[in-house]
């Protein structure tokens, strides 16, 4: 029912594979980009064939809302490339975390979820507990025990966010995917910080890898998209019931747009690793600024987990400075080229302070454990030159150390 299956060819390498795959320009009249088709429906040739397409007896398209051949490109593209059986499109990263949670549980079950999660994800976890009473608990998940302690006979699925907004720290997938096995509960990751080109959590023994397609997939801050992959009977089942039936699919021209931006995925990551490398050095350096939290970062704390499952550190940093909400927001105000904005994975560096922005809705004592202080503050690095990026930074850093109020030393 979800559309014609072909076997397409196959590509070993991430660089051609989100170029070519899913498309074949000869079964679309040469077209070199994948055609645009705005269509609610299709027609059948007979009222026997609609009888077959509705039986699943034939391949082929019935309804845009079941599937649809630019969305179905975009499938194909997303499920090669985390090295998935399937892949599976929604309208917005959030609209794939609900159906991923929604097919998953049932009232009275369990989910064990990293430490941190996405603002609007946790969101839904207290909404699921309220309407459904399915339950949820957090957990550091850095050793067997933590996790063998709070998997529960109800506990329906794992998931887990790696590298944790805002904080960048890490997960290992591969120790939570082994846990979860002997257990036989499924494990969902967000990848969205990471994208396939940095991080493939299917490869580590996860069942499902979930994106929001708004940040570095699409790469251009012109869509709000959602992106998963996993097994094919799995995401066949959440494409016929939480995903078809709830409705959040995604239109040919966001798919389109994706397909898109997905060309130059490698191509971009690459650009913003190198730039947040440098970015993270000169911070490192800079006397109004703390803490600097990047995977990538040899001196930290889980460099040893993004050796193992990350090609590279990634394009976001947080970082703490030496002062309190207003010295944050007095530097976020100083910048120019640096835009104020949530969001992330765009051209365009973006930050945003999360105490006050996208963690604001996390009460201040959860907050603060989460280790979201007044004083932190996220950064999306761009693709601009890495040296234009930081001139902007650093005279925001600057005027951090010349205002009149005194700034606390680094030992306070
Ligand atoms: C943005 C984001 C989401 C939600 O995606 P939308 O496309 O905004 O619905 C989920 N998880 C993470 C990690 C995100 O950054």
């Amino acid at each position: 029912m979800k559309g014609v299956e072909k076997v397409k060819e196959k590509f070993t390498n991430m660089e051609t594979a989100v170029i070519h795959s899913g498309y074949d320009a000869k079964e679309h009249l040469g077209s070199l980009a994948t055609p645009i088709f705005q269509t609610s429906t299709f027609t059948f040739e007979s009222a026997e064939q609609g009888e077959r397409r509705f039986a699943g007896e034939e391949d082929g398209f019935i309804y845009s809302r079941l599937g649809n051949p630019t969305v179905k490109a975009l499938e194909e593209r997303i499920a090669e490339l985390e090295g998935a059986e399937a892949g599976l499109a929604f309208g917005s990263g959030m609209a794939a975390v609900s159906a991923i949670l929604m097919a998953l549980t049932k009232s009275g079950d369990h989910i064990l979820c990293s430490q941190g999660v996405y603002g609007c994800t946790f969101g839904l976890l207290q909404l699921m507990e309220e309407k459904y009473q399915i339950t949820h608990d957090f957990c550091s998940m850095e050793t067997e025990e933590q996790l063998e302690t709070l998997i529960r006979p109800e506990t329906a699925c794992i998931y887990v966010e790696t590298p944790i907004n805002p904080t960048m720290k890490l997960i290992d997938l591969e120790l939570v995917a082994k846990i979860a096995k002997k257990h036989g509960i499924p494990v969902v990751v967000d990848n969205t910080f990471s994208s396939p080109y940095l991080q493939q959590p299917l490869k580590a023994g996860c069942d499902i890898v979930l994106h929001s397609a708004t940040k570095y997939i699409g790469g251009h801050g012109d869509v709000i998209a959602g992106l998963a992959a996993g097994k094919k009977e799995l995401i066949h089942t959440i494409a016929m019931t939480t995903l078809k039936d709830v409705g959040g699919v995604m239109s040919p021209f966001d798919a389109w747009l994706l397909l898109r931006g997905m060309k130059t995925l490698p191509v971009r990551m690459d650009r913003h690793c190198e730039n947040a490398e440098y970015i993270v050095e000169q911070l490192k350096q800079h006397p109004a600024v703390q803490q600097v939290f990047y995977p990538g970062d040899a001196t930290g704390g889980d460099y040893e987990i993004m050796q193992k499952q990350m090609k590279k550190g990634g394009g976001l940093i947080s970082f703490e400075i030496n002062g309190s909400k207003q010295h944050a927001q007095q530097l976020l105000n100083r910048l120019s080229l640096i835009k104020i904005a949530v969001s992330l994975g765009d051209a365009e560096t973006l930050i945003q302070h999360p105490a006050t922005m996208t963690h604001s809705g996390v009460p201040e004592q959860k907050r603060v454990q989460m280790g979201i202080s007044d004083k932190l503050i996220r950064l999306s690095v761009g693709l601009e030159a890495k040296q234009d990026i930081w001139e902007d930074l650093q005279q925001a850093l600057d005027q951090l150390m010349e205002v009149k109020t005194p700034i606390q030393s680094k030992q306070a």
